[in-house]
């Protein structure tokens, strides 16, 4: 990580690097490229939603993550940016090829997020495809889809090109986010998901975001992250 602000409150509940950022409440107080702060003020991202504070700082140190808020509550920057600083830090480039897939439960979700990291991705020079059922234009996007750097997928059409594209290739892949798990789960995606897991490199971080804490949501915590930071935000009653 780059140094940390020289304002930043430093706490004494531990030596982890997060703890110094646990007073910290604005991104520009985040140790995160310019390109990203600069990105986030133009969208008027000034302070940090209590999901982001959260889990912020344990992602930005590449430790995977396992996040519980309700909707509405900030999850996508909280995964967005994570994927934007790694692949900056890595230098990812054009012939780096995927560097990072997300995937969502809906096309619409899926479009949202592809929004979202547009506008705070924007000064950054990477490429994103966003990879949904329904499109007909299949084969363009098989043609395509190597030279891309991020994918947002909905479960099925990532799967599709896992078996029918040639040389589709993310072995390179290093970071891997599941949005909405419960949704993804709920709408019975839980086989493509163990199957799209076991083709991705061992050697990666993964968030994975979620509304609700449920048996299935843990089954796949277990499965797809290692010595997770559980991060779960409430209402306050
Ligand atoms: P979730 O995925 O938890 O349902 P979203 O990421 O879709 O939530 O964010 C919900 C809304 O909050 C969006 O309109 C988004 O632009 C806004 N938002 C997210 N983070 C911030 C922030 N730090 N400051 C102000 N608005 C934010
Ligand atoms: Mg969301």
């Amino acid at each position: 990580l780059p140094p940390l602000p020289k304002n930043s409150p430093v706490g004494h509940l531990g030596d982890n690097t997060f703890s110094r950022y646990a007073g910290v409440v604005r991104f520009e107080q985040l140790p995160l490229s310019k390109k990203t702060k600069d990105a986030l003020r133009s969208s008027k991202f000034v302070s940090m939603t209590d999901i982001q504070r959260a889990s912020l700082p344990h992602a930005l140190c590449g430790r995977d993550v396992l996040g519980a808020a309700k909707t509405g509550s900030g999850k996508t920057l909280a995964f967005i940016i994570p994927v934007l600083e790694k692949l900056y830090r890595e230098r990812w480039g054009p012939e780096d090829g995927v560097g990072s897939i997300i995937i969502s439960p809906t096309r619409e979700l899926a479009g949202q997020i592809f929004e979202v990291l547009n506008s705070v991705g924007k000064y950054h020079g990477f490429s994103a495809g966003l990879l949904i059922g329904g499109r007909k234009d299949v084969d363009t996007e098989k043609e395509r889809v190597n030279e891309l750097n991020i994918l947002i997928c909905t479960p099925g059409r990532l799967l599709q090109h896992m078996d029918e594209t040639p040389n589709f290739d993310c072995s390179q892949m290093q970071v891997l986010v599941l949005d909405e798990a419960d949704r993804i789960l709920d709408s019975g995606f839980k086989k493509e998901l163990n199957a799209i897991i076991s083709q991705l490199p061992k050697r990666r971080q993964t968030m994975l975001f979620s509304a609700t804490q449920t048996k299935s949501v843990q089954d796949l915590a277990r499965l797809s992250l290692k010595d997770p930071e559980y991060l779960s935000v409430h209402e306050e009653s």
